[in-house]
Order: C-alpha cells, then sequence, then structure tokens
C-alpha cells in the first residue's frame, strides 16, 4: 500500500497543475487522503466548476462524475477510476418512466406538474427536469427548491429518493392529504383524488440510508447516555424522527467538528464517511448506528486511481489512449445543465 501511495503522489507531482482530484466523503480514507478536496455532491460539482485543471480525476460515482462534466469548462476532461461505479438509487428511475408519469399525474392535476431530481440521478432525467422548467436539488437545498415551485401554486414531482422528499415534505409542514407516494410499477395509491395534490414522490431509496432502525438509535441511547444522533435525510422518517438531527453529509460532518470535546455521536450515514470523521475527531466518540458501507464508492480503489493517473500521463506524452473518460450524452448536456443551474439560482436567492 506504500508504494502504491508513493507512486500516486509522485504522478501527481508529474502531472502538476493539469490534475486535480476530488473526492466524495464517502471515499475510503486512503483516497480522501490523497485527494485535492472532499465534498458532498453539491459541493463537489461547485469546485469542481472553479477549478481550471485539464483533467478532474473524479473518486465517486457516475452521476457526481455527470454532474461534474455538465459544469466543466469546454477544455475540460472528467476521468473516473472506475466507470462501473454506480448508485443503486439514480437506477430506480429513468427519463422515459418518468416522461410516462409526468404525463399521467398532469392530466389528473389541476396544478401545472414541475419535476424536481435529486443530484443523484443520471444525466437522462436532470435533462428531462430541464426540459420541463424543472430543477436538480440535493439534500441540503431539497426544501427551498421545493419550496420555491408550491410558492408559485404549481405541483412538484420529486424523484427518485422518497425518503428525502417525504422527510423534506415533513420539513416544509405541506399535510399529508396533500402527498402521494407513486409506486414502482408506476401506480398511484388507488381511490385517491389527485386533482389537488401539491408533491408526488416516487419510490426510490438508497440501500445504504435504508437499513438504520429506530431499534439502532434505542440501543445506543441506552448504552450511552447523552448520546447525539445524526442521520441523513435518505434514512427512514421515522428515523429521522427518532434521531436528534438531520442534514446532509456536509452538515454531518461540519455539525460534528463545531461539537464540544468529549461528546460522544451515533451517525446514520454511510460506513466509511463515519470512520474517517471518527479519525478527524478523535476527541470526540463516533459510533455508526450499524455498519453500512456504499459498495458503488468502494469500487475506486488505489489500483484503478493510479492507472487513472498513468493513462493521462501515456496521454500527454502521447504513448496511449486517454482511459477511463466520463462524456455525458450530447442530447442530454444543454437540459441538464439547464437543471443544475436553476437549483445553483434558486439556492443564492
Ligand atoms: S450511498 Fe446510496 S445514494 Fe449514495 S451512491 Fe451509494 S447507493 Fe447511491
Amino acid at each position: 500500500m506504500k508504494d502504491i501511495i508513493e507512486k500516486i503522489k509522485e504522478l501527481k507531482k508529474t502531472l502538476g497543475d493539469s490534475v486535480v482530484i476530488p473526492a466524495h466523503h464517502y471515499q475510503k480514507i486512503e483516497i480522501v487522503r490523497l485527494s485535492d478536496f472532499v465534498g458532498d455532491s453539491y459541493k463537489l460539482a461547485v469546485d469542481c466548476s472553479n477549478t481550471e485543471s485539464e483533467f478532474i480525476v473524479f473518486c465517486g460515482v457516475r452521476f457526481m462524475a455527470e454532474g461534474a462534466q455538465l459544469l466543466a469548462k469546454k477544455y475540460q476532461k472528467i476521468i473516473m477510476p472506475d466507470l462501473d461505479a454506480g448508485c443503486p438509487l439514480a437506477d430506480m428511475i429513468d427519463s422515459q418512466i418518468a416522461e410516462k408519469l409526468y404525463r399521467k399525474i398532469s392530466k389528473s392535476c389541476k396544478r401545472e406538474i414541475i419535476p424536481i431530481v435529486y443530484i443523484n440521478s443520471y444525466s437522462n432525467m436532470k435533462s428531462f427536469c430541464g426540459q420541463k422548467d424543472g430543477s436538480v436539488c440535493t439534500s441540503s437545498n431539497a426544501g427551498k427548491i421545493i419550496e420555491y415551485y408550491l410558492s408559485q401554486d404549481k405541483a412538484v414531482f420529486f424523484s427518485p429518493d422518497y425518503n428525502l422528499g417525504i422527510n423534506t415534505a415533513r420539513q416544509l409542514k405541506i399535510p399529508s392529504d396533500k402527498i402521494v407516494k407513486i409506486e414502482n410499477d408506476l401506480t398511484i395509491e388507488p381511490g385517491k383524488d389527485l386533482k389537488d395534490i401539491r408533491l408526488f414522490i416516487w419510490d426510490g431509496f438508497c440501500y445504504v440510508h435504508k437499513v438504520f432502525t429506530t431499534d439502532d438509535i434505542s440501543k445506543l441511547r441506552e448504552r450511552y447516555p447523552g448520546i447525539n444522533i445524526i442521520v441523513h435525510p435518505e434514512c427512514d422518517e421515522e428515523v429521522v424522527n427518532s434521531s436528534d438531527i438531520s442534514g446532509s453529509t456536509q452538515k454531518i460532518y461540519q455539525t460534528i467538528k463545531d461539537s464540544p470535546q468529549g461528546s460522544i455521536w451515533g451517525v446514520g450515514t454511510e460506513l466509511n464517511f463515519v470512520s474517517r470523521i471518527a479519525e478527524d475527531f478523535k476527541d470526540k466518540k463516533i459510533i455508526p448506528l450499524r455498519n453500512s458501507p456504499c459498495k458503488d464508492m468502494e469500487k475506486i480503489n488505489l489500483t484503478n486511481l493510479v492507472q487513472s493517473l498513468s493513462s493521462i500521463l501515456d496521454y500527454k506524452t502521447g504513448k496511449g489512449k486517454l482511459k477511463f473518460e466520463v462524456k455525458v450524452h450530447e442530447d442530454f448536456q444543454l437540459p441538464a445543465r439547464k437543471a443544475l443551474k436553476k437549483m445553483i439560482e434558486i439556492s443564492k436567492g
């Protein structure tokens, strides 16, 4: 491991400013330590758009690398050490299904329907949203984005994560009778009048966050009186309700960082991230609610990182072709970028 780390550092030095390595919070600790900056999907997309480097070696999953490509400058190339690092949540809906549903609910609802897609989605879904004047959102700005459209007397079609949708709806105090779940077979609560619905939520989920239970929380509270419980809003509603705080990965990291020395935290999110928080803040006790790693995030490792950097060097010196490049289909570029920019505009407003 020491040799390969040295090799990566050497390649980084040789490639200089032409390469930058962003890493998502859920990456393994050795990858994070070798990266140039770390963050959640939104922070990474924005930080990447502010770099000048020709090659962005994105250590995360595919939808994030696609997001970076959408916001990148024309000359920049996005490289992903393992192009198979996907996301089962993002796989749960695509633009064809979304289009079908959009037509179905538009017929039954009296308001204009605006699609909002979580950033954890592929470019075809972001493009679908852009075409319909909708927006992307993240776990930290979902409330603001949904409210923006509701305040214009529109109805929202939210996908793909049901838990983020419902947990945000509760925060916004949207009445339960104005919310419906859309099942994966496209059925919508039978017998329910859809005319006055304000929020349609697709029934997708992240298996990493779905596993946490209120029982996990009770056990930790029993064992460590005074413990603080913080969870991601992709967790089930009752888990979020039983926690003390819920928020994005960025918020989880910052909240624990800012907490007093000696405090104890039970954390409901991805395991590699929780382990790194424990490493970074040794003056606090950090315990995962249960061990739940993201298998796709774990596909990025030192071996494929060194291969990506070597391929860039070969390409630059004319010795070989560039490998591991991520390219968003041309048809999706403009509308997907529009939906991403809409999110940035609403978030800043
Ligand atoms: S943690 Fe969940 S949402 Fe994030 S990449 Fe893994 S499966 Fe997808």
